[in-house]
C-alpha cells in the first residue's frame, strides 16, 4: 500500500474534479428522469474505483500558461512540465489574444500524461475553397468514404494491422501473475509492464484512427461549401454485417460530429439526409427507386434506364443531389427528402448557418458551439514522463 499523500500535497483540484464529476452525473441523472434531458435513460452514478478509471484532474483556477519556449506548461501545483510536442499553434493564438484559457486537464492515458486546455477561442471567419461545390459523402466499412467526386477515401484498418501483436502482447499478460483481489494477490512487475506495452498499442491505434479521421474531415470542410452525409442508423444496415457495421459505427458518429463542427468553422454548411432516404436504391441516373438491393450487390444497376455504376459512388451521387433540393428549395422549408422517399423526413438541425462578419457579438466572434455547452477548443498536447 502506497502511502496517502497529505492535503498539502495535492491540489485541491484533484478533489474537485471528482465532486464536479459527481455532481454533473446526479443532474444527468435527475434531467434525464425528469425527462429534460435527451438520449438514452442515464442511470443513477455509480462508484467510481480507482483501479479501473482513467486518473484525470482538471484545472479551473490558478495560474495555467504556456512557457516563451513552447515546450513547457506550467500548471497549479505541478509547476512546470515539458511537452513532448510544441506547444507553438495555441501559444500563437494566446500572444495575439484570441484565444483564453479556460481550464487545463490532465489525464494519463495509454502510458503517457497529457494535458488538455479548453479555451475561448475567437475563430477567423473563413469560407471553404469552393463555395458552391457539393459532395455526397457515403460512409462505408470497406472504404472509409466513397465521394460523389469519384473519390475513395481508404479505410486504414488500423485494428487489423495491430491484431496480431496486441493478441500476442494480451498472451504476455496473461502468462503474467496477474493480480487478484480474492486472494489478495497483486500483480508482478512483469505484469505491469506487459500491461502497460499493450495499453500503448490499442492508444496506438485509437490515435491513428483519429488521426485519418481529423485530416479527412478537415479536408472535406475546407474544400467543399455543402457536405451531405447520411444520418446514422441508416437502413442499410442489415443484420448479417451486424458485427462489421459495429465496429465502424463509432467512427460513423466521430465523423459526422466533427463535420458538424468542422463545416461551421470553415463557413461551410453540412446536410444530414433522413435515415429513410433510399441513397442507396435511388439511381442517379433518372431518379428510380429499387425496392429491394441487398449489401452483397456491389455494382447499382438501374432497370429503368440501364446505368450501372458502384453502389458507394451511387449513393454518394445521390447525396449531393439532395444537397442541390434543399438549396433550390431554399425560400420554402428544408426539404430533406430524396427523390421518391415515400417515409417523412425532417431536417434535424445539422444545417450550419453560414456566419457572416460582423453579425457575432463582441467577444464571441467566430467561436465554436460546443459538444458540452461552453464555447470550447480543445488542443491535445501530451508530455513525456
Ligand atoms: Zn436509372
Amino acid at each position: 500500500m502506497r502511502s496517502h499523500r497529505g492535503w498539502a500535497e495535492c491540489s485541491k483540484e484533484a478533489f474537485n474534479t471528482g465532486l464536479d464529476a459527481l455532481a454533473r452525473a446526479l443532474k444527468n441523472w435527475s434531467d434525464s428522469r425528469k425527462g429534460a434531458r435527451k438520449g438514452r435513460a442515464v442511470g443513477f452514478p455509480r462508484f467510481k474505483s480507482r483501479r479501473r478509471s482513467t486518473p484525470t484532474v482538471r484545472f479551473t483556477t490558478g495560474v495555467m500558461r504556456i512557457e516563451a519556449d513552447r515546450r513547457h506548461v506550467v500548471l497549479p501545483r505541478l509547476g512546470a512540465l515539458r511537452l513532448h510536442e510544441s506547444a507553438r499553434k495555441l501559444a500563437r493564438r494566446l500572444e495575439a489574444g484570441t484565444a483564453r484559457i479556460m481550464s487545463a486537464t490532465v489525464r494519463r492515458e495509454g502510458g503517457r500524461w497529457f494535458v488538455s486546455f479548453t479555451c475561448e477561442v475567437e475563430r477567423a471567419v473563413r469560407a471553404p475553397a469552393r463555395p458552391g461545390s457539393m459532395v455526397g459523402v457515403d460512409l462505408g466499412v470497406k472504404h472509409l468514404a466513397v465521394l460523389s467526386t469519384g473519390e475513395r477515401v481508404a479505410n486504414p484498418r488500423h485494428l487489423v494491422v495491430a491484431a496480431r501483436r496486441m493478441r500476442r502482447l494480451a498472451r504476455a499478460v496473461s502468462r503474467c501473475v496477474t493480480p487478484d483481489r480474492r486472494v489478495r494477490r497483486v500483480g508482478s512487475n512483469r505484469w505491469a509492464r506487459a500491461q502497460q506495452e499493450l495499453s500503448r498499442a490499442h492508444a496506438r491505434v485509437v490515435g491513428l484512427r483519429r488521426d485519418g479521421l481529423h485530416q479527412f474531415t478537415t479536408r472535406l470542410t475546407r474544400e467543399h461549401g455543402t457536405v451531405v452525409v447520411e444520418d446514422l442508423n441508416v437502413a442499410g444496415m442489415l443484420r448479417n454485417r451486424r458485427l462489421a457495421r459495429h465496429v465502424a459505427d463509432a467512427s460513423f458518429a466521430e465523423v459526422r460530429r466533427q463535420l458538424t463542427y468542422k463545416s461551421e468553422w470553415n463557413g461551410g454548411r453540412l446536410v444530414t439526409a433522413g435515415r429513410w432516404c433510399p441513397s442507396s436504391k435511388t439511381c442517379s441516373g433518372c431518379g428510380a427507386v429499387k425496392t429491394k438491393l441487398t449489401l452483397a450487390e456491389r455494382t447499382y444497376t438501374c432497370t429503368a434506364c440501364g446505368l450501372s455504376l458502384d453502389r458507394d459512388l451511387n449513393a454518394a451521387l445521390n447525396l449531393a443531389a439532395l444537397a442541390r433540393e434543399v438549396t433550390d428549395d431554399r425560400s420554402g422549408r428544408e426539404s430533406l427528402n430524396g427523390r421518391g422517399a415515400d417515409q417523412k423526413t425532417r431536417s434535424r438541425g445539422q444545417v450550419a448557418v453560414k456566419r457572416l462578419p460582423g453579425t457575432a457579438r463582441a467577444g464571441q466572434a467566430g467561436t465554436v458551439p460546443p459538444q458540452g455547452g461552453t464555447t470550447a477548443q480543445r488542443s491535445l498536447l501530451s508530455t513525456r514522463r
